[in-house]
């Protein structure tokens, strides 16, 4: 099928040896199809003039239409250059040459008219252009593209003389031969209720133009095809696997109802609440449950799981509950041994450091059925380690976890998967957990426990150490403790270090009466242990550190969180640091110093984390400012790697296409229907090509 699509760039006319083996290797393009699928990362405009005495400093591109007043060579040998003054009756531009003079001077002439076009740079409040592209105003042809396309190449391409014009005449190229046999892959209905054009004229008008209209109306096509097919892909995945796997009942709530009456220490935030709903409400259905819970540090994610945990023990199963660090898996630990008490249930810790003996026992008991619930870390990973019947997994933190990793707890049990619920602190905008985790279904728990005082975060300046002095003083005159963090700049910290280094003996020299710790990561462990031992036990009041104590540490009587060089953060992590204060009852602060030195992104980070406390917000500024690329834990996913659309800006699209994928597949899963035969075999076609779908989430 359509062979011409799949030829390989070698049979294109123009294309040496060089060539290809340049767009094989820095742009990983072998076929027609692949090329045409690079797109321009802009186009220039054409149709505009600009006016010379319009013209200002830092105009990227401009075009200008008029004639040469003088135009001379002047200077000796080396140093000869062709200079033209260039008016268009607003002004005069110069124009210089100072390759090729002789060509120039040959080419060009006092007289005619001429459409110029170029870079200009300012020099003695002088505008000029040094070799421009010069062309005579009438030789430029009716109906030639005035919406010219630019790629983005490499410095090696450039060296090759595969510069962003040489593509697009390729691409013309290409384009003329393959597109008759561009197969459509949407069909007339959705295209007509979309207004989408065809997807023809989207590849063609996404290069070359006609006009900006006509490059919207392209993207807009394509960004809704490649939405719609990676929803479509996401979701049938999700089918299939429900299909496939039938999930264990569990409906009965005794022990659920015994923990509410009687031992629940507190009461449930209505978030809460309706996060369990919804997991009961899967767990019960007789389909295997896949549910990402999100909900922000400090939301009481920990309380909601082991609720949950109960719904499995209450059927006869098993839980697991798995932490990516042995600090956390203890904790988790800790917490619940208070409950199963009570109730008599029975639950054991495993991570890497159990002795041999207990893990034995552990086994022994897991595959008896003795044991119902396990916590542990990576351990429980293990081949040796099998249950009876795992009803429940729970996995905290998950993007702390491969995607190998959790398909591995799957297949925990012999003959069925277990339930699975992945709990995240890691806000991910709506947007991206949609396309990322478009297969799972998706809780979240928006709403903090009542009592719990919002930090106030300030942003200062450098100039403000006395004041930020005499603050950590009065905090820690009332018993408080203070964290300081500097940021980690390079992968060896050893930039970050000096920073760390001098900020220590500045506070051991503001405050000599206070025993200061410090952390970093090139301590040994145990030496970073005993320092986040002593300050969690109060001995020291100070903890100089750099972004190590992120996770792990919880010291409710820590209440200030002073980040340094927080213009350097980024969001994400400026929240999980702040995220170390407010665990106590008291009020907490969090002060973000920078210098008075700021870009207008570092502003809009210092405002936006000023401003709220919501990791939503803040994820979604994030992602404004970043690009989707960036978030946290979602670059190894690849599903990001999108080719026209952009998760940031294209959110209504996503909308569209999510919602036009999931309401075909619940009338057709199979896609089986006359009309939707172009979805099928295009996506059959994908298949061949690739792309291991299975993998995301
Ligand atoms: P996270 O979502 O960050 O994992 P945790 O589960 O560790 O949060 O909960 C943080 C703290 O809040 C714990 O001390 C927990 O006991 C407490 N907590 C959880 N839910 C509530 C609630 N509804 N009311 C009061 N405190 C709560
Ligand atoms: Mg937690």
């Amino acid at each position: 099928m359509h062979a011409v699509l799949d030829a390989k760039i070698e049979y294109l006319e123009g294309f040496g040896p060089r060539k290809v083996s340049l767009l094989n290797k820095e742009l990983g393009i072998f076929t027609y199809s692949e090329l045409l699928q690079y797109f321009p990362f802009r186009h220039e405009d054409r149709t505009q003039f600009h006016q010379i005495s319009q013209l200002h400093a830092g105009m990227p591109y401009i075009q200008l239409k008029g004639k040469f007043r003088r135009l001379e060579v002047v200077g000796e040998d080396k140093k000869q250059r062709l200079v033209g003054q260039f008016e268009d009756g607003t002004g005069t531009i110069e124009l210089v040459w100072f390759k090729g003079v002789k060509w120039m001077k040959q080419r060009l002439a006092q007289g005619p008219a001429y459409v110029v076009f170029g870079k200009p740079s300012v020099f003695n409040g002088k505008f000029s252009i040094s070799h421009p592209e010069i062309d005579e105003a009438d030789a430029k042809k009716e109906g030639a593209p005035s919406l010219q396309p630019v790629y983005q190449t490499t410095e090696r391409m450039k060296n090759g003389y595969l510069d962003s014009k040489a593509l697009s005449k390729a691409m013309h190229r290409v384009l003329k031969k393959t597109l008759p046999h561009i197969p459509e892959n949407l069909p007339d209905f959705i295209r007509e209720r979309y207004k989408l054009i065809g997807r023809r004229e989207a590849f063609y008008q996404i290069h070359f133009p006609k006009s900006l209209e006509w490059l919207q109306a392209a993207k807009t096509r394509l960004k809704f095809e490649e939405l719609f097919f990676i929803q479509l892909k996401l979701i049938q995945n999700k089918i299939c696997r429900q299909e496939a796997h039938p999930g264990i009942v569990c409906s009965r709530t005794e022990l659920l109802t015994e923990f509410y009456n009687r031992h629940l220490p507190f009461d449930l935030t209505g978030a809460q609440k309706k996060v369990i709903r919804e997991v009961y409400d899967d767990m019960r259905r007789g389909k295997q449950m896949n549910r990402l819970v999100q909900g922000d540090v400090g939301s009481g994610k920990t309380i909601v799981a082991f609720i949950c945990m109960l719904l499995a023990v209450n059927a006869g199963k098993q839980a697991a509950l798995m932490a990516p660090t042995e600090i956390l898996a203890i904790q988790h630990l800790k917490g619940l041994e208070e409950f199963t008490g009570k109730m008599n249930l029975s639950m054991a810790l495993l991570t890497g450091s159990t002795r041999k003996k207990a893990r034995e026992k552990i086994h022994q008991d897991l595959q008896s059925g003795e044991l119902d619930i396990l916590v542990g870390t990576h351990a429980l990973l293990e081949d040796t380690v099998q249950f009876q019947s795992l009803g429940l997994a729970v996995i905290d933190e998950q993007h702390r976890f491969g995607v190998a990793q959790r398909a591995r707890l799957w297949t925990k049990n012999r003959d069925f998967y277990p339930h699975m619920l992945v709990m995240t602190a890691t806000p991910i905008p709506r947007t991206l957990a949609m396309t990322l985790y478009g297969d799972l279904d998706v809780s979240v728990i928006d709403e903090l426990p009542a009592g719990r005082k919002p930090i106030q975060t300030s942003h200062l300046y450098d100039a403000h150490r006395l004041k930020i002095n005499s603050f950590v003083r009065r905090e820690i005159e009332k018993g408080r403790q203070v964290y300081i963090v500097y940021p980690l700049i390079d992968e060896n910290e050893k930039l970050g270090l000096k920073d760390l280094m001098d900020g220590y003996e500045s506070a051991c020299r503001a405050f000599p009466e206070y025993p200061i710790s410090i952390v970093h990561g090139k301590m040994k462990p145990e030496a970073k242990d005993y320092e986040m031992m002593r300050f969690a036990k109060g001995e020291t009041k100070i903890m100089v550190a750099t972004t190590v104590i992120e996770v792990g540490v919880n010291v409710p009587n820590a209440s200030v969180m002073i980040i340094e060089n927080a213009e350097r953060f980024g969001l994400a992590q400026l929240h999980q640091l702040r995220g170390r204060v407010g665990r106590g009852s008291e009020q907490s602060y969090c002060l973000l110093v920078t210098s008075d030195k700021l870009s207008k992104e570092g502003k809009i980070r210092m405002e936006t984390m000023v401003r709220t406390n919501n990791g939503f917000e803040i994820a979604d500024t994030d992602l404004k400012l970043r690009g989707p690329g960036d978030v946290s834990g979602t670059r190894q996913s690849g599903v990001l790697d999108l080719k026209v659309a952009d998760l940031a800006q294209d959110q209504e699209i996503l909308k569209s296409a999510r919602t036009l994928a999931g309401n075909i597949l619940k009338k057709d899963p199979t896609l089986s229907h006359e009309v939707l035969l172009p979805v099928r075999q295009f996506m059959q076609k994908d298949k061949k090509s690739g792309l291991q779908w299975g993998n995301i989430s």
